[in-house]
């Protein structure tokens, strides 16, 4: 088989190393880029989510470039998840092509179909050599995400623009190489090394944001026009509330999906309504209990799930007082117009910021006014 797959964040690197591993060929997805885009909302329904167009546009790249089979990750719940294969097989289908489609539910949703497609896509693996692969996947997938982590602690304090950026990229390519567990570690470690290396402000206080929202567009930075980069070289130090080990653990290898959000979100969307709409919802509460300075909510323009818990935003801002900004993002969405968005969000936090810190140095019987006027 020759394997094409969509591309979202690292997760590439580590499929490839599967695919191949398996014994099948890996038709490995480019980033995508504005072409790729293009190709997938030329043949998309208009008012598909751009997850969906962006993986078309993937597929047919895939797809020119000779690969015969697609895998995914199936979604499930209410939102359009669930019929995206089949939309997408219905499409391909009407332009000529004939792929085999391979899509993957969760294990525990569906265990039988699971080990199924399992059982034909680890081709002539044993599965006792398949225990091996996952084990090498899954050291690779740490790695990626403890790389990841460190570069958003790193970015917002680094002292030449554009470093950190350069020595994650760096680091990823040696991760990319690595394939024997005892490759793996030592590239994690050369990685490491080459974000410690970047030259640092140690004197400064970055402020901390959240990024929430849809997985795709949280996951692959061309679909969020980068705005992970973009906030850290503006000074911040961010954090998702999705990387692809936790996704892996929460709603992979579960079926109660992430519990620490989904408890909170519980008083005000008691149901599951899609993607990670009821998810985004506690995860505000939860960035606001842990003295975050603000949240960046990305939604997909059209995404059912995300638009459900935008509308609980402005009151969830309120009652745990936190800035929420929400970034709708659909093909028209440049990067100029995100940037400057997320500098005037900048700007309020550190107004917001200063405000409190202020208040903190008043007399102890004077700061209740103050902060309920905050
Ligand atoms: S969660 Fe939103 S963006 Fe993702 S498939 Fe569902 S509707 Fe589309």
């Amino acid at each position: 088989m020759k394997i094409t797959y969509p591309h979202m964040g690292t997760l590439a690197m580590v499929a490839e190393q599967l695919i191949e591993e398996m014994g099948q060929e890996s038709v490995t997805p480019h980033r995508p880029t504005r072409q790729t885009l293009a190709l997938g909302a030329r043949y998309s329904p208009e008012f598909a989510c751009i997850p969906f167009k962006i993986c078309l546009g993937t597929y047919l790249e895939g797809l020119d470039r000779g690969a015969d089979t697609i895998v995914s990750g199936g979604g499930y719940g209410p939102c359009r998840a669930g019929l995206y294969g089949e939309i997408h097989r219905g499409i391909l289908n009407d332009l000529g092509y004939d792929p085999e489609i391979i899509f993957l539910w969760p294990p525990l949703k569906k265990p039988v179909d699971f080990i199924k497609k399992v059982n034909l896509l680890k081709g002539p693996s044993s599965w006792f050599d398949l225990v091996g692969i996952i084990r090498r996947a899954w050291a690779k997938l740490s790695a990626l995400d403890e790389l990841e982590l460190l570069a958003q602690d790193i970015r917002p304090r680094e002292l030449r623009k554009g470093e950190t950026s350069r020595a994650f990229n760096r680091g990823t390519a040696y991760l990319d190489r690595a394939r024997a567990l005892s490759e793996i570690a030592e590239a994690r470690e050369a990685a490491l090394q080459e974000l410690r290396k970047v030259d640092l402000d140690e004197e400064a206080d970055p402020l901390k944001v959240g990024i929430i929202g849809e997985i795709y567009v949280q996951l692959e930075p061309f679909a969020n026009i980068y705005v992970e980069e973009t906030l850290g070289e503006m000074g911040v130090r961010v954090r998702r509330s999705i990387y692809l080990t936790s996704y892996t653990k929460h709603d992979v290898l579960s079926t109660k999906g992430d519990l620490r959000s989904k408890k909170l979100a519980q008083p005000y969307l008691p149901q599951l309504i899609g993607g990670h709409g009821q998810n985004s919802v506690g995860d505000v509460i939860r960035y606001a209990r842990m003295g975050y300075d603000g949240v960046v909510q990305l939604a997909p323009f059209t995404c059912i799930p995300e638009i459900v818990a935008k509308s609980l935003m402005p009151h969830l801002s309120r009652e745990y007082n936190i800035p929420v900004l929400t970034l709708f993002i659909d093909e028209q969405t440049g990067r100029t117009g995100a940037e400057t968005r997320l500098e005037a969000f900048v700007d309020l936090m550190e107004q917001r910021r200063e405000k409190m810190s202020s208040v903190e140095k008043l007399p102890a019987e004077s700061r209740l006014s103050y902060s309920s006027a905050l």
